[in-house]
């Protein structure tokens, strides 16, 4: 019962006992008074008036407290009836408390995935279930979050921490990421939620999948392909060089060279994957930063576009850059980017037309902006074009060549070097990439980027 009913319950009983009691104040007085006053009419003799009265008194009381007798039990009964109802009431809503948490418990134990709840202020556990206690044991109650599921940790770690989970201290959207547990070993796909806990504190709530089989067939799947790709160099070069040389002969029948053209145009094809693919390997593997100096970016620019093949007469390209910008990484990896992008910007303008590099620095970033006049991209695509092999069906695709993995490998380098690309197009008019780099000063406080996502294992 809500407490303002309950306290207006009780201020009803008092008025009610207090005008029982005024009344019976009342009735006792005139009764007194008339009783004295009619004893005294019919009896003269003062010995038999006492007499009289004292009877009168005794049948009083006797009269009075049958009655009280009869109020007080009927009171108590009917207290006793209130009593056991809400008794009853209480016992149903518990029953019905302990039913829905059952039903909410088998749910969860019989989810393939570890499930808790930690306070997100005292990092202390106030759920797991079945999945999470074969994983980590059974001994967590009165526990914090990251004593009981990771080792080796006194303080609370990134993902008790995480401050994603939260926007404007109300719960924000679900963080997703991936990381290998060093207790067990074992690869999760983790799913942070803050949410309102049933005492009405802020709680995170963890949904963990184990995905280590499937880390193991990745691991097992990139080094096989790594080794592939190391071993196909080799012939693939000498298939080149081959194909060059018998190439250089004058002498050579029109239907063989063309045949020569078409075999060294599908290996270098074919290297270009492979390079690709062991780049994007290299970055993931060693993700250590190294040869980070400040550079020049018109210096870059001029690099990157030397190194292009696909920008041909058509195609006008012009780069809009001061002598001042900076930006503080890898030379060889930020020429590897631009030129990616330029020659994309190539490739996807088929029809030729302006190409614009504008570089500048505004506030604490250097943003690079690569503007093309070609194919556009289709808005539901732009998020897909960075995924590794994702490309874009032109319609055209021997001639426009690619492998897929342009993108993604610069979108990973500029991640590396803290910052971010962004693309802005539309479909049949152009594309814009941009990319945003913290300068110097600020990438001391940007943060660390981590391949297993926030959490420290
Ligand atoms: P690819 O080797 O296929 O070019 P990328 O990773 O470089 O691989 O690009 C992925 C896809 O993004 C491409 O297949 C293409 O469809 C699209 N794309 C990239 N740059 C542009 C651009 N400037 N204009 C239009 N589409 C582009």
């Amino acid at each position: 019962m809500p407490v303002a009913d309950q306290q207006q319950r009780t201020a009803l009983h008092r008025r009610a006992a207090l005008k029982t009691a005024a009344l019976y104040a009342v009735v006792a007085c005139l009764w007194i008074y008339l009783s004295d006053m009619f004893l005294e009419l019919f009896i003269q003799d003062p010995r038999q008036l006492t007499q009289a009265q004292t009877i009168k008194g005794a049948l009083y009381v006797i009269v009075t407290s049958a009655l009280l007798y009869l109020y007080l039990g009927h009171c108590l009964q009917s207290l006793r009836k209130q009593e056991d109802r809400l008794k009853e009431e209480q016992e149903r809503i518990q029953q019905e408390v302990a039913e829905r948490f059952q039903q909410l418990n088998t749910l969860f134990n019989s989810m393939n995935a570890v499930v808790y709840v930690a306070d997100m202020e005292t990092y202390e556990l106030l759920y797991v279930n079945k999945c999470a206690i074969e994983h980590f044991g059974s001994s967590w109650q009165g526990r914090k979050c990251f004593h009981y599921l990771q080792s080796g940790i006194e303080e609370p770690c990134a993902f008790c921490t995480n401050p994603q989970l939260l926007t404007n201290g109300e719960p924000g959207d679900t963080v997703t990421w991936e990381f290998e547990n060093l207790k067990n070993h074992r690869w999760y796909e983790c799913f942070d939620k803050a949410i309102l806990w049933t005492n009405g504190r802020l709680a995170r709530l963890e949904i963990a999948f184990d995905i280590t089989e499937r880390k193991e067939l990745e691991r097992i799947k990139d080094e096989l392909l790594s080794s592939i790709s190391h071993e196909m160099r080799t012939p693939l070069t000498a298939i080149s060089g081959f194909a060059e040389l018998l190439l250089n002969e004058e002498e050579l029948p029109q239907h063989h060279r063309k045949h020569l053209e078409i075999v060294l145009r599908e290996a270098e094809k074919l290297s270009e994957l492979i390079n690709r693919f062991l780049d994007a390997r290299r970055l993931k593997i060693n993700r250590s930063r190294i040869n980070y100096r400040d550079l020049v970016v018109a210096e870059l620019l001029e690099k990157a576009l030397q190194g292009t093949r696909y920008c041909k007469a058509k195609h006008d390209i012009r780069i809009d850059c001061e002598a001042d910008v900076m930006v503080f990484g890898n030379s060889k990896e930020l020429i590897q980017v631009f030129s990616q992008l330029l020659e994309n910007a190539c490739r996807y303008s088929p029809e030729g037309g302006e190409i614009v590099v504008r570089a500048e620095t505004v506030a604490d970033e250097t943003i690079l902006c690569f503007s093309d006049l070609g194919l556009g991209i289709p808005h539901h695509e732009l998020d897909n074009i960075f995924q590794p092999f994702h490309r874009l069906d032109t319609g055209d695709r021997r001639r426009t060549g690619g492998v897929g993995l342009g993108l993604s490998v610069a979108n990973e380098i500029i991640s590396l070097h803290g910052g971010e690309i962004r693309v802005e197009s539309t479909p049949g008019k152009g594309s814009t990439f941009k990319i945003i780099l913290p300068l110097p000063n600020r990438r001391a406080t940007a943060p660390d980027i981590e391949s297993t996502g926030p959490g420290q294992t």
